[in-house]
Parts: structure tokens; C-alpha cells; sequence
């Protein structure tokens, strides 16, 4: 029953609901989603489902691109170098490892959902701790409707549920579709990542704000974020950031190749940046 009542209290966002979620936490106290021991009270009204040992254990992000956050010393990568991708920054939560990894296969793959509110609680946390200059609104990336019916939910917009309520940043899950069912990233050829390129689109009538956040659970090759990015800038976003719970390091990727080959030539150029763009987990002004 505790079970129940845990998890029903797990997949509501925070609002109107931190009084029953007070008392759940002294009937049912969070468990970690990762080693089954006590979760963390933490600053939420019902704590989280993730012990402060394995969050420690969950690898930051190392010096990376300030870019596209591949892990790497210099400061921008060699992709980003030849030819910038249509989107000005990645912020990512975690390294894509052991056990951060868990975290969201476990929400993709086996449908635990409660791990997309810790996901989008500590990601929350993470961007209110740097100081991020918070979008106009938070868009999760979408699924084409093949796997959506498959899934029976889209792991992006259960995290970003939790991550706009708790930034209280308005979440737009129709604002971008996908009009082409394409292959898992990890398993995109040259081939896929051409077939991806206009995978993306703006519905029509709807108005994109200058500044968006897109939210992603993975980002390997980069090649979703950046089309769906393009089509973003192509609808009148002037900034888009890319916001993953996890990078997988290039080097791990299949398929990973520049971002201009046989894709920049119609990508809407990226604003141009006057100076070289702060590193991931750099502090910037905090206004919204
Ligand atoms: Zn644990
Ligand atoms: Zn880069």
C-alpha cells in the first residue's frame, strides 16, 4: 500500500499537492531508485527517490565543448569549430554512466516513472545552483507517434514535467512534432542522420518564443538535438539551448560525425556568437 502511494505522489509535480505530500513522506519515505536504501528529504515537500550516495556516484559532466558538451578539454570541439550546430549551449545533468544510466533506461525502457521526477528534480536544482538564465519555455523532445503508441508515454515530457514546475518555466509538449519515425541515435548511420535532418516541425500556428529550451533525456551524436533545434530557429527561436539529463561522450557513439556534412547547407544559420560561449557548467545572470 506504502508502494502505492509512493508512487502515485511520485508522478505529480509539485503545486497544490506539497500537503499530502508532506504526510506521504512521514507514511511512505522516499526510496532510492537505485540501491533500495532511504531516498533524501532534501528542500522537496516529499523528498527524493535517490540516496545521496549513488547521487554522488553519478558522474558530473568533466570539462567539455561549451557548445554540444562533448567531453573534452578544449573549448570548443572540432565539430562545433568547423561548422557551430543551430543551438547555443548543452547543459547536462550527468555523464551518460554507470549509474546515472540506470536513471533514465529504467524511465525509457521499463517504464518506472517516478525516476523522471528525480531526474527533473535534480536537474532543477542543478540549473537554480548555476545560476541559469532561465527560456521563455521548455520544450520536450518529441517522439514520433509510432513510438509513442509503443512506449505509452514520452520519457522527455514525464522529466520535463517536473523540471518546469520546479523552474516555473512553462512546458510546451505540442509546440514541436516529429514527422518521420527515425532509428534510435546510437544506431544512426550517415545515412539515418541525413533521414533525421527534417525530421522535425514547428505546428503549424503557433508561435515559438526568442528563447527555448530543449530537453532531451540522452544526447549521443547530437544530430536529433540539432535538427529539432533547426527547425525551432527556422519557426522564429533566435536562442535554443539543449538541456540533457545525460551526454554520452562522442567516442561511445556510433555514427557521430560533423555537424555540417550534407545537413548545414539548409540548417537556419545560429546566431552568431561575439565571444566564445561559457562552458556548461559556467554561472551567468539569473534573470527570467
Ligand atoms: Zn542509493
Ligand atoms: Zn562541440
Amino acid at each position: 500500500m506504502f508502494d502505492l502511494l509512493r508512487r502515485s505522489v511520485n508522478l505529480r509535480p509539485p503545486s497544490r499537492l506539497t500537503i499530502v505530500q508532506t504526510l506521504t513522506s512521514l507514511l511512505a519515505p522516499p526510496v532510492c531508485a537505485l540501491c533500495g536504501g532511504a531516498g533524501q528529504q532534501a528542500d522537496e515537500p516529499w523528498g527524493i527517490d535517490l540516496c545521496g550516495y549513488c547521487e554522488g556516484a553519478c558522474l558530473p559532466l568533466p570539462p567539455a565543448c561549451g557548445r554540444c558538451a562533448e567531453p573534452g578539454e578544449a573549448a570548443l570541439c572540432q565539430r562545433c569549430c568547423e561548422a557551430p550546430p543551430p543551438f547555443h549551449i548543452t547543459r547536462a545533468l550527468f555523464l551518460y554512466a554507470d549509474p546515472a544510466d540506470q536513471l533514465i533506461t529504467g524511465l525509457k525502457f521499463q517504464g518506472e516513472l517516478p525516476f523522471a521526477r528525480v531526474l527533473g528534480t535534480l536537474f532543477a536544482r542543478s540549473l537554480r545552483r548555476q545560476g541559469v538564465r532561465l527560456p521563455h519555455c521548455l520544450v520536450p523532445m518529441p517522439l514520433h507517434g509510432n513510438r509513442y503508441r509503443q512506449r505509452g508515454f514520452n520519457q522527455t515530457e514525464a522529466i520535463g514535467r517536473h523540471l518546469a514546475a520546479r523552474l516555473r518555466v512553462p512546458l510546451e509538449p505540442g509546440l514541436l512534432t516529429r514527422t518521420r519515425d527515425t532509428p534510435p541515435q546510437s544506431e544512426q548511420s550517415a545515412a539515418a542522420r541525413r533521414a533525421i535532418h527534417d525530421a522535425f516541425a514547428v505546428r503549424p500556428g503557433l508561435r515559438v518564443p526568442p528563447r527555448v529550451a530543449l530537453l532531451d533525456d540522452v544526447m549521443t551524436t547530437g544530430s536529433t538535438a540539432a535538427a529539432a533545434a533547426a527547425a525551432l530557429c527556422a519557426a522564429g527561436a533566435k536562442k535554443v539551448e539543449i538541456w540533457v539529463c545525460a551526454r554520452a561522450a562522442l567516442s561511445d557513439a556510433a555514427g557521430a560525425g560533423p555537424w555540417s556534412a550534407n545537413l548545414s547547407s539548409s540548417w537556419p544559420a545560429a546566431n552568431p556568437s561575439p565571444s566564445p560561449p561559457r562552458p556548461p557548467d559556467a554561472p551567468v545572470s539569473s534573470t527570467s
